[in-house]
């Protein structure tokens, strides 16, 4: 009986989290969006734009929607700290480096590994100030000093603005891509090629969205890489540290490592043994004196 309970409990805890999350996305956004097409249309209708070209007016209309979409979706992602905080059952824990600290139990958090993340921005203020989730197990599992590479690996993704950067590139790469996509269209409609026109029209909406997420996954990617390193260089975390915290996290979630993980890794050994080349040199230096 407890563990029928047991079940029906933790089935509604993740979709009243799924429901916080999903919809907190999708409703500030929603918010954003609408207001910046009404905000365009006053603007059109208000002004002496009202008198102006029509493809003036559409542009401003376009833009003004474009700006508010970005401006909700940026917004919530502002809001995530308390969002998710809610959402995972979060319980702070402390702060590290000046950054909030809160724990969770993994099955409460997505994909119910144990896991280490940080969400907000830096300039976050408030009950919005970024934080970093702790699933329990990793902090049960990790060894301080391999939890502490880790949370200098989460305090490097804020301190190098990697938030700011995805949602600058994710928006430039839509609207310029979205810009161009029309540009075609318009282009093979004049030139009376409807028939393939009319193709790429089916295909207009999915490729801006499919650059978009090409172009932010290569970002995320290459962000990961960033944080090791600014961990390493800037936080004075052993990359023999950082390996150790990689290797347990893989352990318990069992498997093998996902590429990006496996090449974090390699990057990390990779330190190590050049650090060693370099300290023996060190060594034989020091020998060559002495002697
Ligand atoms: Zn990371």
């Amino acid at each position: 009986m407890d563990a029928i309970r047991d079940h029906f409990h933790h089935r509604l805890r993740n979709q009243l989290s799924n429901v916080l999350l999903f919809g907190s996305v999708i409703g500030i956004t929603a918010i954003g969006l609408f207001a910046g097409c009404v905000g365009g249309v006053l603007l059109v209708g208000r002004t002496a734009l009202h008198e102006g070209s029509p493809v003036l007016q559409l542009l401003v209309v376009v833009l003004s929607t474009v700006a508010g979409f970005a401006a909700g979706a940026s917004a919530s992602l502002f809001a995530s700290p308390l969002v998710l905080r809610h959402a995972f059952f979060a319980r702070p824990i402390g702060e590290w480096n000046g950054i909030r600290l809160f724990a969770a139990a993994d099955a409460d958090l997505p994909g119910g590994a144990p896991n280490v993340f940080v969400s907000g921005f830096s300039f976050g203020f408030g009950p919005f100030r970024p934080a970093i989730f702790v699933a329990e197990g990793a902090a049960r599992i990790l060894p301080r000093p391999a939890l502490e590479a880790v949370l200098a690996h989460e305090y490097s993704h804020l301190a190098c603005r990697h938030l700011g950067k995805r949602v600058f590139a994710g928006i430039t790469t839509f609207v310029a891509a979205s810009f161009f996509t029309s540009i075609a269209l318009i282009g093979l409609h004049w030139s009376g090629y409807t028939e393939f026109g009319g193709f790429l029209s089916l295909l207009s909406g999915v490729i801006p969205a499919a650059l978009t997420w090409m172009t932010v996954r290569r970002l995320l990617w290459d962000q990961e890489f960033e944080a090791d390193a600014h961990a390493m260089d800037r936080l004075g975390v052993s990359p023999g540290r950082l390996l150790e915290a990689l290797e347990t996290l893989q352990r318990a979630i069992g498997g093998e490592p996902h590429p990006l993980v496996a090449e974090r890794m390699s990057v990390a050994r990779a330190r190590i043994s050049s650090e060693k080349t370099a300290e023996i040199a060190a060594e034989s230096d020091t020998g060559s004196i002495a002697a």
